[in-house]
């Protein structure tokens, strides 16, 4: 089960559970079941799945609960937490600090992602001003090297490695030696991986790890590719016997994959997953956080994720505007227009509309940006058939059958096509209402509003 379709199942449960009239143990136990189905077919390892159900009917106590209590929220509250306590080891990673020499190892098995994803963490934090360099100790799989090479040459970063050289070890101290020289405060060592799951190799492995730990990384980072389902628990534990994991970085998270695996793998090395590869390209590439992901992934929304791209691509110049409408709660189309219009000019757009309630799934599905820009750009067409007053209203009911066949005929659009635009704007504008008198959370900030939302 693929991580949208799992939060859809979380959800669709407390979504009937809600719905029944009174909740006792039968509707709990529905509920917990139904959670339990969808989380065993995404992979998530059985035993985190026993502990969580236990947890919730512990928490939850129907009979201790008196009947003024909202046993809904306190339910919900509950999935939510456990969700979150399963992917949080309850201690941070090591976090390397700017302008100081950090050594970070990078391992996993060959094909997971390292590669792309060492030169992906440089390169996220070359944006934000620090001095990476790249270290190829991968001196098994050939190829490895040129492909550093060239990740690292297209985003400038300094890299080191060598073809003749076929000692890691001796590599890696070399290009260490020489990034600390060039004042480099982020080195970042990409060593090889083996074949899957073959236990022989994995052993090998492990001691080659032992031997090139004589480096003393400050952080080494797990790359475990989402797709590999129950094997992810076994490989991550394995890694975590070898060398003395800090941190998990899971890719390929854009895919078909079963994400639970990914879980398991926070409990196998205790270690959290500092961030997420979400396709082949240098910046698709998320930091990531618990709340806000159990948040998107529950179709909850990821508010400080979203206000964070808000600041990162509105221009600086619209976003009080934009806040201030949203917190009004007065979502119009003449908004919409204009967010749409944000969104064409920003990029890789499904970034950001992944993290809205409401838009990922159904406005805009993974992997077909083109199709979902084409369909912006569509509706857009149509709205420039509108008159400000329809643009301006959040009265729904002003779009009557005559306004809407003007607009189809002005559009060149069909009515059908008209009426779809205004059923997913009444559907974000009713997402969107929810923000109404909460208060806009700065930049960066763990948001009251998520918190709001998540309650
Ligand atoms: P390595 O052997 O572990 O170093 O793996 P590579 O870095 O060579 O990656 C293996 C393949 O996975 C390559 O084709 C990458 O482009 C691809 N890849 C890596 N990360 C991601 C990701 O987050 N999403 C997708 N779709 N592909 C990825």
């Amino acid at each position: 089960m693929v991580l949208a379709q799992l939060g859809g199942s979380i959800s669709r449960a407390i979504q009937q559970m809600s719905n029944a009239t009174i909740i006792d143990e039968k509707v709990l136990n529905e509920c917990l079941n139904e959670i339990t189905r969808a989380l065993l077919q995404s992979d998530v390892q059985f035993k985190l799945v026993r502990d969580m159900q236990t947890n919730i009917k512990k928490i939850v106590n129907l009979d201790d609960l008196a009947a003024g209590h909202n046993k809904r929220k306190i339910i919900q509250q509950a999935i939510f937490n456990e969700l979150c306590k399963m992917l949080d080891p309850g201690k941070p990673s090591f976090t390397p600090k700017k302008g100081k020499t950090s050594v970070v190892m990078f391992v996993g098995l060959q094909g997971s992602g390292k590669t792309t994803t060492c030169t992906k963490y440089a390169y996220y934090h070359q944006k934000k001003g620090w001095k990476p360099a790249l270290v190829c100790a991968d001196t098994f799989r050939a190829g490895a090297f040129d492909q550093l090479k060239q990740n690292a040459t297209k985003a400038k970063i300094p890299f080191y490695g060598s073809y003749m050289e076929s000692d890691p070890v001796k590599i890696a101290v070399e290009g260490v030696e020489r990034f600390k020289k060039e004042n480099c405060d982020l080195i970042i060592v990409d060593t090889s991986g083996r074949h899957k799951q073959e236990a022989a190799l994995l052993k090998k492995c492990a001691k080659f790890l032992k031997q090139r730990y004589i480096l003393k990384p400050d952080l080494a980072i797990f790359v475990m590719d989402s797709s590999i389902g129950q094997a992810a628990f076994d490989q991550a534990q394995a890694f975590k016997q070898s060398v003395a994991v800090g941190a998990v970085i899971v890719t390929k998270m854009d895919g078909h994959a079963k994400g639970g695996g990914a879980l398991s793998a926070v409990a196998a090395t205790k270690s959290p997953v500092i961030f997420i590869g979400t396709g082949e390209h240098m910046d698709e590439f998320e930091v990531f956080d618990v709340k806000p992901f159990v948040s998107r992934l529950l179709g909850m929304g990821d508010w400080s994720g979203f206000m964070d791209k808000i600041h990162e691509v509105v221009p600086m110049d619209q976003q009080p505007e934009l806040l201030q409408k949203l917190s009004e709660g007065n979502f119009t189309l003449r908004i919409m227009y204009e967010q749409f219009q944000n969104i064409l000019k920003m990029g890789p757009i499904g970034q950001v509309f992944s993290m809205l309630p409401g838009f990922s799934a159904e406005l805009m599905p993974k992997g077909r940006e083109k199709e979902s820009q084409a369909k912006i750009k569509r509706y857009m067409t149509m709205m420039d058939s509108m008159t400000n007053e329809e643009l301006d209203s959040s009265n729904p009911k002003l779009m009557n059958e005559s306004r809407i066949m003007r607009i189809a005929r002005g559009s060149g659009r069909q009515v059908r096509e008209v009426m779809e635009m205004l059923e997913e704007y009444k559907r974000l504008a009713k997402i969107w209402s929810k923000m109404k008198g909460l208060k806009i959370p700065k930049k960066g900030e763990m948001s009251a509003l998520s918190r709001n939302m998540n309650a």
